[in-house]
């Protein structure tokens, strides 16, 4: 029997690591062990939200885990047998629930049976999907691979005070198809969405000015939109861009300290890198979908190839990983700055 060994230092050396090889332990049958988790990080080991990605993912599996606790740096994973079925995974703090789809959704496109999952903590955190990215960006794409997946937001859920909630609904497939995305096509739309929760209206009327100033966007272009119901406040700006073959979406986070002007241009800085690029995959695209395309080539689908900005340290970890599980050849070529090519087969 398999038994992986997976250096959580590596790298970048963060959460991706781990849920990552979560992920593809489910998938592959093999079972794993994870040493220095998260090692990388402030507060190294097991999250709150990391401590729920191991839980559900054992959870669909009919396998429990019960020395996995708060901080540990050290965790090995048996898989089971994967079931679809209707599940809750509550991170019960502000952490990302989004991540915690990313951990079990691989396996749950390619379980015998549909799922519905119900996922509460964080929707909108710094350093994780929004799940705006889900709807628009990632989970389009997975669709194009075979199986059906929606996500319908319930309740926000901003840091740090959590409280959110959303559902999604998998329809599996035997198996996942390649994919091949190396040409954006024209744009079809640009939109962008303000979002602010328990803070002054001028903030985000601040940032629809920077956003006026600095994008070829304009007024009837952006919404703002006033969360009354949240637990906490929050303040995000959303810029998308559907084009022929792909939705991107680019996202800055409201901080304490940070001017809505300053938030609202870091979110221009990456859609003008995007539109300077004309590649069709940004960065955070990149490495999340990267991994289902990787178990497409090793179910025998055939190569995928996509294009995107030079790949992220944080990529590059996740392709290692990728390699370590499954038999696939992930290549990077570099076809100009900031144009790269990558190849799975
Ligand atoms: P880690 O930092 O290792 O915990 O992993 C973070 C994950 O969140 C990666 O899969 C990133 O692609 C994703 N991510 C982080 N920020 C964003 C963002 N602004 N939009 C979309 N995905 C993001």
């Amino acid at each position: 029997m398999t038994h992986i060994h997976i250096d959580g230092s590596q790298g970048e050396g963060g959460g991706q690591v781990l849920r990552s090889s979560l992920a593809l332990s489910l998938v592959t049958g093999k079972a794993f062990t994870i040493d220095h988790i998260r090692a990388n990080r402030n507060k190294p080991g097991l999250m709150r939200q990391h401590l729920t990605a191991v839980r559900a993912a054992a959870k669909i599996c009919g396998k429990d885990c019960d020395d996995a606790k708060i901080g540990s740096v050290r965790l090995t994973f048996h898989p089971g047998k994967v079931r679809g079925g209707e599940y809750a995974f509550n991170v019960g703090t502000a952490g990302s629930a989004t991540l915690v789809l990313q951990t079990v959704l691989p396996a749950l496109l390619l379980a015998e049976e549909p799922s519905t999952l119900t996922l509460s903590g964080g929707t909108h955190n710094p350093m994780a999907p929004p799940l705006d990215f889900l709807q628009k960006a990632f989970l389009p794409l997975v669709n194009r691979l075979g199986p059906t997946v929606d996500a319908t937001l319930i309740r926000y859920g901003f840091y740090p005070a959590g409280g959110g909630e959303f559902q999604v609904r998998i329809q599996p497939v035997k198996k996942l198809s390649a994919l091949e995305l190396t040409d954006r096509g024209g744009f079809v739309e640009k939109r962008a969405k303000i979002l602010f929760a328990r803070l002054p209206g001028h903030v985000a009327e601040r940032e629809r000015d920077t956003l006026l100033a600095k994008t070829d966007l304009d007024e009837p272009q952006i919404e703002i939109d006033h969360v009354r119901q949240s637990a906490g406040p929050g303040n995000l700006v959303m810029l998308e861009t559907a084009s022929q073959n792909v939705t991107e979406l680019f996202t800055g986070f409201g901080e304490l300290g940070v001017s809505a002007e300053t938030v609202a241009g870091r979110v221009v800085d990456q859609y003008r890198r995007y539109l300077a690029a004309d590649v069709p995959v940004g960065e955070y695209l990149a490495d999340q979908i990267v991994l289902p395309l990787g178990i497409a080539a090793s179910q025998g689908s055939g190569g995928s190839v996509f294009h995107t900005h030079r790949l992220s340290r944080h990529s590059l970890t996740h392709i290692d990983v990728l390699k370590t599980f499954l038999e696939v050849d992930i290549s990077a070529e570099e076809l100009a700055k900031d144009r790269v090519c990558v190849t799975i087969r």
